[in-house]
C-alpha cells in the first residue's frame, strides 16, 4: 500500500510516498520557486540495495497545477509510481485547523469550505495549502485524501491554558486564542517515547521540545497536549531562528509610535528579522555556536537567551504536568546540537533532571536516552519524522472509513 504526504507551500511542493507495508520511503522531492522562470524539482528515488537516485529538473512551473503534473510524470519517469492511481491516499500537511479539527479528516468539499474559512488564523499557510488539495484532490480525483492539522493535537488544552486574557469577546467572535502549532511532530515524538520507556503514552507526564527553525515546548499529559508556548499563530513563545516568540505586546504599539513603522513593517520585523537572526545576525544554529566559540559577544548572548528561555518553559511546564517522567529534544537542533541540550538541562538537579555529558556527545540518528544514572526524569533526543506521522494517520483515517 503506497501512501504520498504533501506538504504545499506558497512557491513550493515537497512530498514523499511511503511504501505502509514496512514504512518506508520509495520516493521523496521538492518543487521550488514555483511561479518564477526557474523553477526546480530535486527528486529521489529509491534504487537497488536502498540507494537513492537523484533526479533535478529546471523548468517554468507557472502554477502548482502544472507543479502536481510534473511531479507526477517524474514519479511515472522514475518507476516510483506507474499513476497516482496507484495510491491507497494522499496525506496533506494542513497548518490550521482551529477549533473545527480535533483530529485528521477525510477531505471532502465541507472540509475544504471549512479551512478556507479559516484563513483569517493563518493568512500564510492555509491558502497554500488549500491549493495543495484542491490541485492534488483535481489531478488524482479518485485517490482518497486526508488532512493532518498542525494545531490538531493541542485541540485538548483546557481553557484556562487556551483562553488569552483579553475580553471573552473576542474569543467568541473572532477565535483568539492558543492554537498551538507542530502538533504532529510532538504527538510522533511523545509517542516514540512511550514506547521507548515501554509505558502508555497515556500514563506519562512528558514536556517535548522541537527545536527547529521554529520552535515550540508542549506539556503532554494523559496522553494529549496540555499546554503548548506557540499560541494563535506561531510567533510565541520561544526564541527562534527568525522570530521574537515571547515580547511585551506594548512592544508593538511603541513601535509603530516612535518609529512610524507600519503593522505590516512591525509583522515581518518579529517574524522575520528578530529571533536568533535579531540577536546576532544569523539564524542557523550550527553558524552560531561557531561563531560563539570564536568569542563573538553578540552569538554568545544569543545561545544563553536561547537557552535561558527554554529553561523557563521547561521549569513551567513542570510546575503545569506537577510531575515529569520525561524531558525530549526534537528538531533540527533538539536531534543536533548537543550544547545547547547541555546548557538547557545543566544545574536542573533539583527538578530530577540531570545529563550525561558523554552520552550527550555521542552523535546518533537514532532516538536515545542520555540522562545520567541518577536523574529521575528521563531525558531523550527523538529524531521527528512528520512525514511518516501523517502518513501513518492518513492510513489510520483510511482504515476507519474502510477505504483499505
Ligand atoms: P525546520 O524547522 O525548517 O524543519 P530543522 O528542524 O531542520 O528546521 O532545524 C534547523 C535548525 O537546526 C537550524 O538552526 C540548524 O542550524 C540546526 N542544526 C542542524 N544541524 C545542526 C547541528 N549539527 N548542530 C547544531 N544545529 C544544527
Amino acid at each position: 500500500m503506497k501512501i504520498m504526504v504533501l506538504n504545499s507551500g506558497s512557491s513550493s511542493i515537497k512530498y514523499q510516498i511511503f511504501d505502509m507495508r514496512d514504512r518506508s520511503v520509495l520516493a521523496s522531492g521538492l518543487l521550488e520557486k514555483i511561479g518564477e522562470p526557474d523553477s526546480r524539482l530535486t527528486h529521489q528515488t529509491r534504487g537497488p540495495e536502498e540507494r537513492f537516485e537523484t533526479v533535478e529538473k529546471t523548468a517554468a512551473v507557472a502554477d502548482h497545477t502544472q507543479g502536481f503534473d510534473l511531479i507526477n510524470s517524474v514519479l511515472k519517469e522514475t518507476g516510483a509510481l506507474t499513476d497516482m492511481t496507484e495510491l491507497a491516499g494522499i496525506g496533506h500537511r494542513a497548518v490550521h485547523g482551529g477549533e473545527a479539527f480535533t483530529r485528521p479528516t477525510l477531505i471532502n468539499q465541507e472540509v475544504i469550505n471549512t479551512i478556507r474559512d479559516l484563513i483569517p488564523l493563518a493568512p500564510l499557510h492555509n491558502p497554500a495549502n488549500l491549493t495543495g488539495i484542491e490541485v492534488a484532490m483535481a489531478g488524482a480525483p479518485e485517490v482518497p485524501q486526508v488532512a493532518i492539522f498542525d494545531t490538531a493535537f493541542h485541540q485538548t488544552l483546557p481553557p484556562h491554558a487556551f483562553h488569552y486574557a483579553l475580553p471573552q469577546e473576542l474569543y467568541r467572535k473572532h477565535a483568539i486564542r492558543r492554537y498551538g502549532f507542530h502538533g504532529t511532530s510532538h504527538f510522533f515524538v511523545a509517542k516514540k517515547t512511550a514506547r521507548l520507556l515501554g509505558r502508555p503514552l497515556g500514563e506519562l507526564s512528558l514536556i517535548t521540545l522541537h527545536l527547529g527553525n521554529g520552535a515550540s515546548a508542549a506539556a503532554v499529559q494523559n496522553g494529549g497536549s496540555v499546554d503548548t508556548s506557540m499560541g494563535l499563530t506561531p510567533l510565541e513563545g520561544l526564541i527562534m531562528g527568525t522570530r521574537c516568540g515571547d515580547l511585551d505586546p506594548a512592544i508593538i504599539f511603541y513601535l509603530a509610535r516612535e518609529t512610524d513603522r507600519s503593522f505590516e513593517a512591525i509583522d515581518a520585523l518579529l517574524n522575520k528579522e528578530s529571533g536568533l537572526r535579531g540577536i546576532c545576525g544569523v539564524n542557523d544554529m550550527r553558524e552560531i555556536s561557531r561563531l560563539a566559540q570564536e568569542g563573538n559577544a553578540d552569538a554568545q548572548l544569543a545561545i544563553r537567551m536561547y537557552v535561558y528561555r527554554l529553561r523557563k518553559y521547561i521549569g513551567s511546564y513542570a510546575a503545569v504536568l506537577g510531575r515529569l517522567d520525561a524531558l525530549v529534544f526534537t528538531g533540527g537542533i533538539g536531534e543536533n546540537a548537543a550544547q545547547i541540550r547541555y546548557e538547557t538541562c545543566r544545574d536542573l538537579e533539583f527538578f530530577g533532571i540531570a545529563i550525561d555529558e558523554a552520552k550527550n556527545n555521542q552523535r546518533s540518528r537514532e532516538a536515545r536516552e542520555i540522562q545520567s544514572p541518577e536523574s529521575r526524569v528521563r531525558i531523550l533526543v527523538v529524531p521527528t519524522n512528520e512525514e511518516l506521522e501523517i502518513a501513518d494517520q492518513t492510513t489510520l483515517v483510511l482504515q476507519k472509513e474502510n477505504l483499505v
